[in-house]
């Protein structure tokens, strides 16, 4: 994907709206792309920077956003986990009612 394409994401990660497949692919390019970075830390200002200076609280932004990154993988950590069990569950289930219905035919 081109850093274009990249920095339109950039809104809908600020708003957590990207599934865990884009939020892994932009989390990785952010990582290394230094324009990329330069892009979300401005949108990330704009966004969150200027609600913070209006309720006159104190704003570091490079430690927000890190702290928004850092927060973002582990969502995406925490979101794949969730995945992997769901799909183990299903497993469980599509075992159990092929079992249920071997029973069935055997009694
Ligand atoms: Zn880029």
């Amino acid at each position: 994907m081109e850093c274009k394409e990249f920095q339109r994401m950039i809104p809908d990660f600020l708003e957590d709206e990207l599934d865990n497949r884009d939020l892994e692919t932009f989390l990785e390019h952010i990582e290394h792309c230094k324009n990329c970075r330069e892009e979300l830390t401005i949108q990330f200002l704009v966004e969150t920077g200027t609600k913070s200076l209006e309720d006159g609280k104190s704003f570091n932004l490079s430690a927000e956003l890190g702290n928004l990154i850092q927060n973002a993988w582990q969502r995406l950590a925490f979101r794949k986990k969730l995945l992997k069990t769901a799909l183990g569950l299903q497993v469980v289930i599509v075992a159990e009612i092929a079992i249920a219905i071997a029973l069935s035919i055997i009694l």
